[in-house]
């Protein structure tokens, strides 16, 4: 990975942070661009997102590819790269991937056709989106080898990754080029409309998927196989708020480019997103992007805002292997402080960031059960319950400190299931057969798999299975049709000696089991509620409906591992509801079935996570009080200093030999060689720091 990010795109993969300004509407005078230039200089910035386009991708030089504005500039361009080059500054092109209004203008079979009813208040940009499977597609590509060829910058960051409408996500695309394409591919007429309730209509969404990704696929091979050193950087956008209309795949897509993104719901989702994108592509760091903004006004053009929430949002991006980007609305010299502050906390750390992520315990996020298992009325998926599942047991996991990794639908298989030692599947509905048989082979040559809710109910795409795909392999006789909130009686002497009270419940929703041949951990039982305020002339109703009883926590041996199912979906329950107790219970379990690969006294809220680098070893300590960590988020994600508590000393403990440990961040560390133990130990922190251990 830190090969290519060294070699390419003048080294802006490395870079500490990175910001974006660009041209709204008129050309920068260079007086005007020789400021900018100068004050990065001087603040340390050492990347910056420009762009040949006027805002709305109206070309600013003369192109012999795509139509340009009369007023275009070549020689600005050149002029300004090589004024950045001279400061050591690396420079990146920002653009919009969809949106090309002087084409479409003349072209305006090459504009997006989008699903469903025209509605009023199609809003001009909407006929500026056009198609890459028209002509459009082809110049988009001769285009960028002229911005990184002959304009001489560094790589181009592309925005607009996604096949929808502007102002109402209406999704794309229905042009006479996609629907030929479809039809040749599948001998299918592309649906009418949006519906996640028909197969049809999922097996062109999936085809969709794959063709969007083929195209970034070609894009960044065109560029990189004519201009080796380039980087194409693409928004990737199936997350929170876009999810599938985006029409990027929630699937590992290797590719030669960088796969970076926007902060969907800063800070909640930051360390998920980060690994979210490394699964998707890890040929570089990951790079999320987010405003300057400030608590003030929650504005983005307030100037010189207070630095807490942009350092926290570099520094949550670094604990989770990534870097930060940042745009903002008032001129530059509005940041000056701002950046020198960001370059002083964040220079020293940025060569500590990335590596080899400790691969303990896999996480299944599948973008086929966010698609295709909860569809609501309206047809469209409710992504939220996916959403939910996942984040709430990566925050779960994240507070025991059981490092974790994302793995997406397509990476369950053996290379890269066997990297890790434990595989948990939050209510992982969707699975496809040979997925199923990939995770049995995993438990029985020795590999752990935990299971919360419906998971393998369906196929990947989403049909109902008369039997779950993993149901007889646990020995799954049956399950509730409908959830329930079970209080549980637990039976296994383990979990009861960690602690877990002997009745107690989980968080979330629960279909309970019918198994056999398995133990059962914990048995389950509810009676339907009565509607609240039963009143009767007498008191209060008693609830006569009928006690159901079913199985809650299994577990089955299989060859040289084991399984553990848990009936409650308490990954969705965590999100909302972070229960102490379901927290000690899936923790009592782990620690039953799987080694630490260290062991930490940190706090709950202190995330920490161990990278490889090179002969030495780098933790990251991230203070990530739990109040942020609440879904669903508020708008307002500005953070106070004052949020981060300091907290007592915190020690690591590893089996390994360590000579010697220091802190880039600041901070005293000390290490004691103890008879079979290194410990390392943190004075305190605050906001985050790194350690580096070194043989
Ligand atoms: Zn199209």
């Amino acid at each position: 990975m830190n090969i290519l990010a060294k070699r390419n795109g003048a080294g802006y993969a490395l870079t500490p942070y990175r910001i974006e300004f660009r041209p709204q509407r008129d050309l920068h005078k260079r007086e005007e661009l020789k400021d900018v230039l100068d004050l990065l200089y001087a603040r340390k910035v050492k990347a910056w997102w420009y762009s040949v386009a006027a805002r709305g991708s109206i070309p600013l030089f003369r192109s012999k590819a795509l139509p340009f504005r009369e007023d275009a500039d070549t020689e600005l361009y050149r002029w300004l790269v090589e004024e950045a080059h001279d400061r050591g500054i690396a420079m990146f092109s920002w653009e919009y991937l969809n949106t090309a209004p002087l084409a479409a203008a003349q072209h305006p079979e090459w504009r997006f056709r989008y699903f469903g009813e025209e509605k009023a208040g199609r809003s001009t940009r909407d006929d500026h989106f056009v198609c890459y499977n028209s002509p459009y597609g082809e110049l988009l590509k001769q285009y960028c080898l002229e911005v990184v060829g002959e304009l001489g910058f560094d790589g181009i960051w592309f925005d607009g990754c996604y096949m929808h409408s502007d102002h109402s996500g209406r999704m794309a695309c229905r042009c006479s080029y996609c629907t030929d394409k479809y039809r040749q591919a599948t001998g299918q007429s592309v649906p009418e409309t949006v519906d996640y309730r028909n197969a049809g209509f999922r097996r062109f969404a999936d085809w969709r998927y794959d063709d969007f990704t083929a195209y970034w696929r070609s894009l960044s091979r065109y560029i990189r196989e004519r201009k080796e050193n380039a980087i194409i950087a693409l928004n990737y956008f199936n997350r929170i708020g876009h999810d599938e209309r985006s029409g990027s795949p929630l699937r590992r897509m290797p590719m030669d480019a960088m796969i970076a993104s926007e902060s969907c719901s800063k800070p909640y989702q930051l360390l998920l997103q980060h690994r979210t994108l490394r699964a998707l592509n890890d040929n570089y760091p990951t790079e999320v992007w987010d405003y300057f903004r400030d608590a003030a006004q929650h504005a983005s053009d307030v100037p010189e805002p207070e630095p807490a929430s942009m350092l926290f949002h570099a520094r949550c991006s670094a604990t989770a292997g990534g870097y930060a980007s940042f745009g903002f609305e008032a001129p530059p010299s509005s940041y000056a402080e701002l950046m020198s502050a960001l370059s002083a906390a964040l220079d020293p750390i940025a060569e500590y960031v990335g590596g080899e992520p400790e691969r303990c315990i896999a996480l299944v996020l599948s973008g086929a059960t966010k698609d295709y298992a909860y569809v609501k009325d309206d047809g469209c998926p409710d992504a939220w319950q996916t959403w939910k599942a996942v984040h709430g047991m990566h925050n779960l996991l994240n507070s025991l400190h059981w490092p974790t990794e994302i793995l997406l639908d397509n990476m369950l298989t053996p290379d890269f299931l066997n990297r890790f030692k434990a595989v948990i599947l939050p209510d992982v509905r969707c699975l496809s057969d040979a997925s199923a048989a990939h995770l049995q082979q995993y438990v029985e040559r020795g590999g752990f798999v935990l299971l919360s809710g419906a998971c393998g109910i369906l196929t990947e795409l989403g049909e109902e299975r008369k039997r779950g795909a993993l149901d007889e392999w646990f020995g799954i006789k049956g399950r509730d049709t409908a959830p329930s909130r079970p209080l549980l009686d637990i039976r296994d002497p383990g979990l009861l000696a960690s602690g877990i009270p002997s009745s107690c419940m989980l968080t979330g929703t629960a279909m309970l089991m019918r198994t056999e041949g398995g133990e059962v951990l914990a048995a389950g039982r509810y009676r339907k509620p009565m509607p609240r305020h039963s009143w009767s002339p007498d008191g209060i109703a008693a609830n006569t409906n009928p006690l159901h009883s079913g199985d809650a926590i299994v577990r089955k041996s299989h060859g040289n591992g084991a399984a553990v199912w848990l009936a409650s979906n308490v990954g969705a329950g965590y999100a909302e509801h972070p229960s102490l107790r379901t927290r000690e219970a899936v923790g009592a379990i782990l620690g039953r079935h799987l080694e630490r690969p260290f062991r930490t006294d940190a706090p709950a809220n202190v995330v920490v996570t161990r990278w490889e680098q090179e002969g030495r070893t780098v933790f990251h300590l991230l203070n990530m009080p739990q109040s942020l960590l609440h879904l669903p988020a508020n708008g307002n994600s500005a953070i106070y200093p004052e949020d981060f508590t300091p907290t007592r000393p915190i020690s690591i403990r590893l089996t390994e030999s360590w000579q010697t440990a220091y802190s880039p961040s600041g901070g005293t560390v000390r290490i004691q060689r103890e008879e079979t133990e290194t410990c390392i130990t943190l004075d305190s922190l605050e906001q985050h720091a790194v350690i580096v251990l070194n043989r």
